[in-house]
C-alpha cells in the first residue's frame, strides 16, 4: 500500500518554512491591504520555530507525535489569529492518528478532516467568509473524493493543490465577515486573503514533499 512516510512529513515542514521565508513580504503585503500587515511575519516566525525544533521532531515515534509537536509549537509561537488556528489544525490533525509510522491517503483525509473541524470550531468561520477555510474546506472535500475514487497519493495531492489555488483566488471577490479584515466591510472586497494564501503554500509544500 502506497503511503506517506514520516521523513516526507519532515520534508513538508522544512519546505513550508522555506516557503514562508520566501513569501514573507508577499503575505505581509496581502495583510497590509485588509489587515495589520503581520501575516508574513507571523507565519515565518511560527515555522522557523518548528524548524528550530526539527531535530526533536525527527525523534517523534509516529505521525501523531510529529503533528502534535508542530501544532503546539505554532500555537505558542505565532501571534495573531493565524497561530492558534494553524496550531489547532495540526493538533487536531494529529488526534485521529494512532501510532501511524506512515499515512495512507485515507489517514491523510481523516487527519485533515479533523484539522479543519478544529479550525472551524475555534474560529467559527465557514466557507465564503474570506479566510483560510476557503482553501482548507475544498481541500478536505477533494481528499474525500480522491479517497472514494481510489486515486493514488500523488493524484490526490495534485488535486488538492489545484483546489487550493482556486479556493485562494475565490477569496478575492469575497466580503470578509470574520477576523480583522471584517472591520473593513465592503473595502475588503477585491483583495486576496492572506491566510488563504498561506494555506495554499502549505499544501503546495506538501505535494512537493511527496513526489
Ligand atoms: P491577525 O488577523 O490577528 O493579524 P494574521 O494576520 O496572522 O492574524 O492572520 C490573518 C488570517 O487569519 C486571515 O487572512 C484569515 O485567513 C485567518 N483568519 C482570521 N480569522 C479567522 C477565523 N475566525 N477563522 C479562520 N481563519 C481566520
Ligand atoms: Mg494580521
Amino acid at each position: 500500500m502506497e503511503t506517506i512516510k514520516l521523513s516526507q512529513l519532515i520534508t513538508w515542514l522544512e519546505k513550508t518554512a522555506k516557503y514562508m521565508q520566501e513569501n514573507k513580504e508577499y503575505l505581509t503585503e496581502l495583510d497590509s491591504a485588509i489587515g495589520d500587515a503581520d501575516h508574513g511575519f507571523n507565519m515565518e516566525r511560527g515555522f522557523n520555530k518548528v524548524i528550530g525544533k526539527i531535530e526533536e521532531l525527527k525523534q517523534s515515534e509516529d505521525a501523531a507525535a510529529l503533528l502534535k509537536g508542530t501544532g503546539m509549537t505554532l500555537i505558542s509561537s505565532i501571534g495573531g489569529a493565524s497561530g492558534p488556528l494553524y496550531g489547532t489544525f495540526f493538533l487536531q490533525a494529529s488526534m485521529v492518528l494512532k501510532g501511524n509510522k506512515e499515512l495512507t491517503l485515507e489517514d491523510l483525509k481523516a487527519s485533515f478532516e479533523n484539522g479543519l473541524k478544529g479550525v472551524k470550531s475555534r474560529g467559527r468561520a465557514s466557507l465564503g467568509e474570506k479566510t483560510m477555510i476557503d482553501v482548507l474546506e475544498p481541500v478536505v472535500a477533494s481528499l474525500v473524493t480522491s479517497t472514494e475514487k481510489g486515486l493514488t497519493i500523488n493524484e490526490a495531492l495534485e488535486n488538492i493543490v489545484n483546489v487550493a489555488e482556486t479556493g485562494m483566488k475565490s477569496t478575492i471577490n469575497m466580503l470578509a465577515t470574520k477576523g480583522r479584515a471584517s472591520y473593513l466591510g465592503e473595502r475588503s472586497v477585491g483583495h486576496q486573503d492572506p491566510g488563504a494564501t498561506s494555506s495554499c503554500l502549505i499544501l503546495k509544500a506538501l505535494k512537493e514533499s511527496i513526489n
